[in-house]
């Protein structure tokens, strides 16, 4: 099937090419071949979008317009987003080597649901009023920022967008959205999904660009009211410093390092059946990716020998066969830093017992293919153990009681999520306490709910992305209105 997919910048309502032509490639990293060529933003295009927005905002009835009405816009765009579903699966699979039974199964029906539930949240933003004093009425509004730049990665490219946008636009601010240059193609599909419903002009703003020129554009622009940015840490980092010369907000949703606890008494079967899918779907370029497992050491041998055995029925090869568990990494580039890593775990001494290297199958040659694999012996000082990898390769520890578990998986810089396995309810709850990251998943964890909030401790960001009252504080200002009653003013100076 051929897709025909936008190719230039969706600003103010209208397609537009660049100011300046220019244009870059979209690459299959399956196939090392070109799907289209998209046109990229400089700065003159970043003050067009931003321009855009900004009226949008202060001229536009968007931010005041009745709150149920911004939410039928939203659903409306859940349900093209639906019609169309088939689509952004393939699109996101061709663009990033994803499996398309993961972006089927979770990247597309997740996006869909993300604007289904923020669209009920349009009208539930209220303010609250301060104690009654006979002569005066003090109360607080909240009021949307303004103008959003929203700035993602390639890892889910629909998901990471409907993430941003969903809570932003229900809160009445207006977007300007940069997607990875890596994978900008459904970002601009729904900015078709946006001009199909109607939303106004200038609401939804989507450019693609290179992270140094567009992205750093956009953070600068003075137009440009808080910056939403989910990505690595070094570019986390580099948006904060430049970010403060204008004293802009900033919610930064970075990497992390996830550790999975298996205590003894764990259900073994499940454990490790979760504890590959938590490392190896999608080849770990997941930020919540268990990359770490902490096994009691009673129990290491035989874990271990559960994952080999289970790991053999992968089936790794072309992302957009249904059947395939894994696909490849999103770019060459990305497989170095892989291939990399691997070489430093074994120059640090890990032992390789599994993968390590790219597949040999001839078919796959041309791919980013790279398989799963998993050292052993790891100590928690090795670079495998502390850095983020975004590949698919598993380091695995031993703990010999509660309290070492909780303390090797939280020496870490990151704090983003953690996962433990235990049969007693007490202890699952103590650890879970005990553990410095914004989400714990106990025994698997369950669906995944897009009202609940994904935020970081540590240097795994800052702010939340979603959760409905957490998404509320990101995307509005409070403000305070202070009303006297008073007939007479006390005269002054008396
Ligand atoms: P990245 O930081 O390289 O790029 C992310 C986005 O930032 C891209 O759109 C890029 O063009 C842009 N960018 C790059 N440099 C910029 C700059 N100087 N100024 C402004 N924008 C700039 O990240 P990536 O490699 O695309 O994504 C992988 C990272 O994303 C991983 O670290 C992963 O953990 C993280 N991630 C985090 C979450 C979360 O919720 N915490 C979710 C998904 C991915």
């Amino acid at each position: 099937m051929k897709y025909r997919w936008p190719t230039q910048m969706y600003v103010g309502g209208k397609w537009v090419p660049g100011v300046c032509g220019k244009t870059m490639p979209v690459i299959n990293p399956a196939t090392g071949e070109t799907l289209t060529d998209v046109a990229t933003a400089d700065a003159a295009d970043v003050d067009r979008a931003v321009s855009a927005a900004r009226k949008a905002f202060d001229e536009g009835p968007w931010p005041w317009m009745d709150p149920l009405d911004r939410g039928r816009y939203l659903w409306r765009i859940a349900e093209a987003l639906r019609k169309r579903a088939e689509e952004f699966s393939m699109t996101d699979t061709l663009n990033i080597g994803k499996p398309i039974r993961d972006t089927r199964g979770w990247d597309t029906p997740v996006s869909v649901q993300l604007f289904e539930s923020y669209a009920g949240l349009a009208d539930k933003i209220s303010g609250k009023c301060f104690g009654t004093l006979p002569e005066s009425f003090t109360f607080l509004s909240r009021e949307p920022l303004g103008v959003i730049a929203s700035i993602v990665p390639w890892n889910y490219p629909l998901t990471n967008a409907a993430i941003k946008l969903a809570p932003a636009l229900a809160c009445g601010n207006c977007v300007v959205l940069k997607p990875s240059e890596v994978a900008p193609l459904t970002a601009l599909m729904l900015a078709e999904i946006a001009e199909e419903v109607g939303l106004p002009p200038g609401v939804l703003n989507v450019m693609n660009g290179l992270g140094g020129e567009t992205g750093t554009a956009l953070v600068g622009h003075p137009g440009v009211d808080k910056i939403s940015f989910t990505g690595r840490l070094a570019t986390g980092r580099q948006i904060m410093k430049l970010a403060a010369d204008g004293v802009k907000g900033v919610a930064l949703e970075l990497g992390g390092k996830t550790p999975n606890i298996v205590f003894p008494d764990a259900r073994l079967e499940d454990a490790a059946s979760a504890a590959l899918m938590g490392i190896y779907c999608h080849l770990g370029q997941v930020c919540v990716a268990a990359s770490r497992l902490l096994v009691h050491k009673s129990i290491h041998d035989e874990f271990v020998d559960r994952l080999l055995t289970k790991a053999q029925a992968f089936r790794q090869g072309d992302p957009t066969d249904e059947r395939n568990h894994l696909g490849c990494v999103a770019t060459p580039i990305h497989l170095k830093t892989i291939e990399q890593y691997v070489e430093k775990a074994k120059s640090e001494k890990a032992s390789l017992l599994m993968g390590g290297c790219r597949p040999d199958d001839p078919a796959l040659a041309k791919g980013c293919y790279y398989r799963p694999t998993l050292f052993d012996r790891v100590t928690p000082e090795m670079t495998i153990a502390r850095e983020e990898v975004f590949g698919p390769v598993l380091a695995v520890m031993t703990f010999s009681d509660e309290d070492e578990a909780v303390h090797i998986a939280n020496d870490s810089d990151f704090g983003l999520m953690a996962c433990l396995w235990t049969e007693d309810g007490g202890r699952a709850l103590r650890v879970a306490r005990r553990l410095r990251v914004g989400k714990v998943a106990i025994n698997g964890g369950g669906a995944f709910r897009s009202g609940s909030p994904m935020s970081g401790y540590k240097q795994s960001g800052i702010g939340s992305d979603l959760g409905h009252e957490e998404a509320i504080h990101e995307y509005t200002h409070s403000k305070v209105i202070l009303y006297s009653l008073a007939r007479e003013m006390p005269a002054w100076p008396d």
